[in-house]
């Protein structure tokens, strides 16, 4: 960093840094867009600048602006994007990180600074919320991706229209940190919306453009552009349903109650995710327990005669899907079965910044084969990884009488249902072939007769399914790696679980 800077053209320079920094003279005064770490500010005396007026900010990311922070009487303006104030000031910050110390929801941005800043001015937007610096009228177009409020800069300087886009675009019709257009697991409205400001983009003329991170582009950049707003428009394609055209094929349960229902005679669904399934032993095992439905749970034992639950298994680590293992345990004595890639991340749920995970560690009392058989009372289940939704993911198949029935999660959903998925994303550690495609894969070799997956879809497998699937992996994958700058998925696109472990079970055999 501090680095020279580029002189793009006279009176406008670049200034690598944390983000490219554009800075504008006029006499010895400067408008500068985005700030970085703020070391640049050593190098303005060589340019001739005496005195910084107004600071823009593109967008809240903390590679933006980080340099601000920690001083409220900055001797010059600090711009940012109206809708910006809940990311940037440290209010906001505080709000966002006690949410995510209590759940770690989805996060409402990847890249925050530590404390906030003060003083600062939400007063750029599109249409009529433009800054004026002496003659020169800076005017804004919404280009959401990087957070859902980011900002293009666009000015005339020397006779040129020049535009700052942030980091709505990057060269080679790609996006810096493609993963920040992931606003929700299974929604694509950042893919949308990007998409929507890029278009836009595209349709004003541009002599040069000037992205946050990467090169400049002055060579035909609306072409560039509208190249970038077609990949766009095929992640959202992805991020869209994953098995169109199949039926969603649900079996028919009876219903014992609106929580409560029958699938076969020895295996019921209760709440949202919970399946019991009876041994003829007079036990009961659970799977995928939440504790929000355990009094549906009870209810169902009253009904039955009150089995006792012996052990419980869950598909993923989710809240939703594992926060009522203690209940069990504690209240009725059930073992705790994990899965080897489960356990890994559920007895230290701070191991990895995950999403949802359950609010306590769950430690188990058995853990499962990798890949193998195991045995409850007369049920013999195979269970193998199941990756898609998240890395850490099983799947597990028995015979319940005389069906072969599998229980899968979240990844797989009938065709109405979340577009057929709980959805892919890179902070879920969502993978393509080595995700969907292998898992897909799996289903259909395991053949089951029917699927009890998670949110109470219980619908029957035929294959057709699986391989449009599989198809639909390659393209989102493509979509999503059309998008990395350095074409390489692990550097642009998985960077959120650093020193976790490889997630194909082939590549984990080898590391023994
Ligand atoms: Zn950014
Ligand atoms: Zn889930």
């Amino acid at each position: 960093m501090n680095q020279t800077p580029l002189e793009l053209m006279e009176g406008l320079y670049c200034f690598p840094d944390a983000c490219n920094v554009y800075v504008l003279r006029r006499g010895d005064c400067a408008l500068a867009i985005d700030f970085g770490s703020g070391q640049w500010m050593d190098r303005l005396p060589a340019i001739g600048v005496k005195r910084l007026e107004h600071v823009i900010l593109t967008h809240h990311h903390a590679d933006q602006c980080a340099g601000l922070e920690g001083r409220d009487d900055w001797p010059f303006a600090i711009h940012a994007p109206n809708g910006e104030r809940p990311f940037l000031s440290p209010e906001g910050i505080e709000a966002i990180r006690k949410r995510r110390l209590a759940a770690n929801p989805f996060p409402p941005s990847y890249s925050l600074l530590d404390r906030g800043l003060t003083n600062v001015q939400y007063d750029l937007g599109p249409g009529s919320r433009e800054l004026f610096w002496g003659p020169t009228r800076v005017r804004f177009i919404a280009t959401p991706g990087h957070g859902p409020n980011a900002l293009s800069a666009i000015l005339d300087w020397q006779g040129k229209q020049i535009v700052f886009c942030g980091d709505a675009a990057h060269a080679g019709a790609t996006v810096w940190r493609p993963y920040c257009l992931e606003w929700h697991h299974s929604h694509a409205d950042g893919p949308l919306a990007a998409w929507e400001g890029v278009r836009n983009l595209a349709s004003i003329a541009i002599d040069l453009l000037c992205p946050s991170h990467g090169p400049v582009v002055a060579d035909h950049p609306r072409k560039m552009l509208a190249e970038l707003a077609k990949k766009l428009m095929n992640l959202y394609e992805a991020k869209g349903n994953i098995c169109p055209g199949e039926p969603d094929r649900y079996i028919p349960v009876e219903t014992i109650t609106p929580q409560i229902k029958k699938v076969l005679p020895s295996l019921y669904q209760y709440g949202m995710n919970g399946y019991l399934l009876l041994s003829k032993s007079g036990e009961g095992l659970v799977v995928d327990p939440q504790r929000n439905a355990h009094q549906w749970l009870e209810d169902l034992l009253d009904r039955l005669g009150r089995p006792r639950v012996t052990a419980a298994i869950a598909s993923h680590y989710h809240c939703d899907h594992t926060d009522g293992f203690l209940l069990l345990k504690e209240r009725g004595g059930a073992r705790i079965c994990l899965h080897p890639w489960l356990g890994e991340v559920l007895e230290d749920r701070r191991r990895y910044d995950l999403i949802w995970p359950p609010d306590i560690d769950v430690h188990a009392d058995e853990i499962l084969p990798e890949r193998g058989e195991w045995r409850w009372n007369e049920y013999v289940f195979q269970v193998a990884p199941f990756p898609g939704q998240t890395r850490w993911h099983a799947a597990y198949q028995t015979t319940i009488d005389g069906q072969k029935v599998f229980f899968g999660g979240d990844s797989f959903q009938p065709c109405s249902r979340w577009n057929g998925t709980g959805g892919f994303c890179s902070i879920n550690d969502s993978r393509f072939r080595d995700g969907y495609v292998s898992s897909a894969q799996l289903v259909l070799d395991w053949k089951p007769d029917l699927l009890c997956n998670g949110h109470g879809t219980v619908f029957r497998f035929r294959p057709s399914q699986f391989r449009k699937i599989q198809k639909w992996a390659l393209k989102a994958e493509k979509a999503v790696l059309d998008l990395c700058p350095t074409g390489d998925l692990e550097k642009d696109y998985y960077i959120h679980h650093p020193g976790a472990p490889a997630p194909h079970p082939s590549r984990r055999d080898n590391k023994g």
